[in-house]
């Protein structure tokens, strides 16, 4: 939960920041032209990254309005774009990178929208004619500051009239009111980050429940946006089978296969680095404690058929509930693994951005999905 708010006074008349300062009447505020009193602030505290997540700091971003996603060296990535117009998140998981990728950070919000939009116009232009998938949630939440930022609608509004970006908000929260005030568009996709009931609720700190992330993606549903999900990162736990088979058969009992644009699946990895945080941050979590292996890219994973048993078991899970057409997609798998599990190997970027591009009905575009 937010605590305080400090603003940069070369941000504090966006409108962006007056709308956020409305938005939170009870919240104190500091006016500063530095970043040092939020990093002394964090300093102090006993956990410093803990610290940052309850400060929001409201700044502008200079350049750099849509990155290609870094994905991990030596594994296949999903050829991502990332707009970065939040950093750091409220909600605190053990297994985040963001904790080692950050480390100690207030949550930001980066308020210079109409300069952000101007970056993203140029990146469009440059990609004219080429389908492309694009989303704010990759170093932070897309959804779990929209009650005091109101920005998703905004983004919808404008990425709905571009249709060759399939624009996604990729949440663990509930916070879809804005969602729901947007006119939905087909190339537009809501997404849950999902997990075992188990692993949710002992490793999201914060998170709402996998069932109420299910309801609001029902209602994003009905309000006519297409969803999607990301299981991610997938934990061998005892009866994990039956623990993400039941999380499978609720999620496609209330969501027709059809509106769901992909499913991605990543197995829990971790660097030493990150693995020594979460020892030291959440002493109860029980995600350092299975037998990992160093990849390719230096992380700790699972033994490879163990990660190959997991993706096979919610594989048939997705099947046996009539989720057989959904592309599925990994995060940082290997071709093996890719062959082995999902029956094809995109060995190329463009090949797993042509695996991943849905049809789309009705969107006006004239490009070429498959
Ligand atoms: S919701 Fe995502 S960004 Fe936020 S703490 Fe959890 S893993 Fe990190």
């Amino acid at each position: 939960m937010i605590e305080r708010i400090f603003v940069d006074r070369k941000a504090a008349s966006e409108p962006l920041t007056r709308r956020i300062l409305k938005n939170s009447p009870d919240i104190p505020i500091e006016f500063v032209t530095r970043r040092r009193p939020i990093d002394d602030r964090m300093a102090a505290a006993e956990d410093p990254i803990g610290e940052g997540k309850k400060i929001l700091w409201l700044t502008r971003q200079k350049g750099g309005f849509v990155k290609p996603c870094p994905c991990t060296p030596k594994y296949i990535g999903c050829h991502y774009f990332i707009i970065n117009s939040v950093l750091n998140c409220p909600l605190d998981c053990s297994y985040c990178i963001l904790q080692l990728y950050l480390g100690p950070s207030p949550v930001t919000v980066f308020v210079n929208l109409e300069e952000m939009r101007r970056g993203w116009d140029a990146f469009i232009r440059r990609r004219s004619g080429r389908f492309f998938r694009v989303g704010t949630g990759e170093l932070g939440d897309s959804l779990a500051l929209d009650p005091l930022t109101r920005t998703a609608a905004e983004f919808i509004s404008y990425f709905r009239t571009r249709p060759n970006a399939f624009f996604e908000l990729k949440t663990k929260t509930v916070h879809i009111q804005g969602v729901l005030e947007a006119e939905p568009a087909e190339n537009i996709v809501i997404s849950w980050s999902l997990n075992s009931v188990p692993v949710a609720r002992r490793e999201e700190k914060g998170a709402p429940s996998v069932f109420e992330r299910l309801e609001a993606a029902r209602e994003v549903v009905k309000r006519g946006f297409p969803v999607g999900f990301h299981f991610d990162p997938l934990v061998l736990h005892p009866g994990w089978e039956e623990a993400y088979g039941r999380i499978i058969e609720r999620l496609l009992r209330m969501i027709p296969a059809d509106r769901i644009r992909w499913i991605s699946l990543g197995s829990l990895r971790f660097s030493p680095a990150l693995k020594g945080m979460i020892e030291e941050r959440f002493p109860a979590s029980r995600l350092p404690l299975g037998e990992m292996v160093p990849g390719r890219d230096g992380k700790l994973r699972y033994f490879k058929p163990l990660r190959l048993e997991l993706y096979r078991g919610i594989v048939t899970a997705l099947r046996r509930n009539g989720g057989e057409g959904i592309p599925l997609y990994f995060c940082m798998e290997d071709g093996e693994a890719w062959q082995k599990i999902l029956k094809k190997n995109p060995g190329r970027k463009d090949d797993v951005e042509r695996a991943l591009s849905p049809r789309v009905k009705g969107s006006g575009s004239n490009l070429r999905l498959y």
